[in-house]
């Protein structure tokens, strides 16, 4: 994209002042780019090539937690840490389902959906919103009452950059016990990764949903010094080592795990890796340089042989990781048309392809980008078809893009927008055809209004 600087950012400290930004860029002819944490994966939320301000809810940080009634509003500039900290200042039992990064913003997060090593008991942070406060395209204040449950169905997954400035949400904040484990088996190729990982694809996504067990492969040197890739086997069980041991005995006792490759410690706890909780409140995005991500999803077990020649792509490039995340459980529940976010009964997991890189200059970025590129290729005849599903929160401008203005046709958008939302892609657009008829809310991938 040709981006150009923007004209101003500007960092509101209310609604008042988000109002007016967005009448006055409107008045004058301005686009709009609205940024929570600034995680999002093509740098949407900053980026524009015509004349354009940011919108930086960076002092929208306020999270009010009622214990009376277990839910807490979260403003959209708070960071994922932000919100799990002050949850866990007010009790030690209450948790809520959302990314594993806490640098990331609310308001992304939340509109894109949102998932995380809760999400196979509670689902997306998206599915549990209860209300939201949103400025519109007409500078009006909506709450979900005034705004109409299509507008608070499509702000639940289907983006919120295409809708208007989200600032803050109601949310459902969940049980979670005061100890929970956290395991880690890692795998080299040598060791048996293949066979575990074809394992893991039809296990993971049926075990008890107290237990989230993800894989991340990187690279990794075997015993004999040479490059090698090895699948992590890393895993959230809500509850104690004791209690977590004798069910994977049963459920997956090929990955021999042992209380040794596990601890125990409290929920925010997972968040701070290591350090104090306190690190949760801070919010410096920890990724410097670049990165590229992509992402599928898979709902047949790949063939070992199938893996056996990802690993020799994954090798090839040495660029990037690949984390696999499992589904099932309450992802199952939920219908495919409840919220945007289509991924539900049926698939097995997501697959996030991502490849970071510090070096400036085209030479690093085309070692990445061809890494990125040539897995997501192998991977084609393994994952979902027509359409190759993704994920919205790892959002990948690959997958099509509007003009230079933003402009594009329904049909055109369908391209990507069917990956993202399958079938909900038409109501997404038809909400916006009301909300925002003239398309004032647009980036280089939202939701075209239809009439
Ligand atoms: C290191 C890293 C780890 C990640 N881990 C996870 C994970 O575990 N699980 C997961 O689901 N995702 C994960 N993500 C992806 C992340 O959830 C998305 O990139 C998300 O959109 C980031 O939200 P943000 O507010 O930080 O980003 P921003 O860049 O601020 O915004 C992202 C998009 O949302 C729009 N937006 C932001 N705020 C608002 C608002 N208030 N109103 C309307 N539109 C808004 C922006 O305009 C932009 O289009 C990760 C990303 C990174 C970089």
């Amino acid at each position: 994209m040709n981006s150009s600087s923007p004209q101003f950012i500007i960092t509101p400290q209310n609604e008042a002042h988000v109002q007016a930004a967005v009448i006055c860029s409107r008045n004058l002819g301005l686009g709009v780019r609205v940024r929570s944490g600034g995680h999002d994966y093509e740098g949407l939320s900053y980026k524009a090539a015509g004349p354009f301000v940011i919108i930086d809810l960076v002092n929208l940080t306020k999270v009010s937690v009622s214990l009376d009634t277990s839910t807490a509003w979260v403003e959209s500039g708070a960071t994922l840490g932000e919100l799990y900290y002050q949850i866990a200042t007010r009790s030690s039992t209450l948790g809520f389902p959302a990314g594993v990064c806490p640098t990331i913003g609310v308001g992304g997060h939340f509109s894109g959906g949102g998932q995380g090593t809760m999400t196979r008991k509670y689902g997306l942070a998206s599915d549990n919103v209860l209300d939201a406060i949103m400025v519109d395209a007409n500078g009006t204040i909506l709450d979900r009452e005034s705004m109409s449950e299509d507008l608070f169905w499509a702000i639940r997954g289907g983006g919120g950059a295409s809708f208007g400035v989200i600032l803050s949400w109601k949310i459902k904040l969940v049980p979670v016990p005061p100890i929970v484990t956290i395991c880690n088996v890692p795998k080299t190729l040598e060791q048996g990764a293949t066979k575990l990982a074809h394992l893991w694809q039809q296990i993971a996504p049926k075990l008890h949903e107290d237990i989230n067990m993800r894989v991340i492969i990187t690279l990794a040197n075997n015993t004999k010094g040479e490059k090698t890739a090895q699948a992590l086997f890393n895993s959230l069980y809500l509850g104690t080592i004791q209690q977590l041991i004798p069910l994977m005995n049963v459920s997956f006792p090929e990955l021999g795990l042992a209380a040794k490759d596990c601890h125990e410690l409290s929920w925010v706890q997972t968040f701070a890796e290591g350090e104090s909780v306190k690190v949760l409140m801070n919010r410096s995005h920890e990724i410097k340089g670049y990165f590229k991500g992509k992402s599928d999803y898979v709902n047949q077990p790949i063939p070992e042989s199938g893996l056996e020649g990802m690993w020799k792509v994954f090798l090839e490039g040495e660029a990037g990781v690949m984390i696999w995340d499992p589904y099932g459980g309450k992802m199952s529940e939920i219908a495919e048309d409840e919220t945007p976010f289509p991924h539900r009964a049926g698939i097995l997991y997501n697959i996030q392809y991502f490849s970071k890189w510090e070096e400036a200059g085209v030479e690093a970025q085309r070692k990445h980008m061809e890494w990125t590129n040539n897995i997501y290729k192998y991977m084609t005849p393994f994952v979902s078809k027509s359409p190759r599903r993704a994920f919205l929160n790892y959002k990948d401008i690959d997958l099509g893009r509007n003009d230079e203005n933003g402009n594009t046709s329904f049909s055109q958008a369908g391209v990507w927008g069917q990956s993202y939302f399958k079938n909900n892609f038409k109501r997404l657009a038809l909400v916006k055809g009301r909300v925002d008829p003239s398309n004032f809310f647009r980036d280089e991938q939202s939701i075209p209004p239809l009439m």
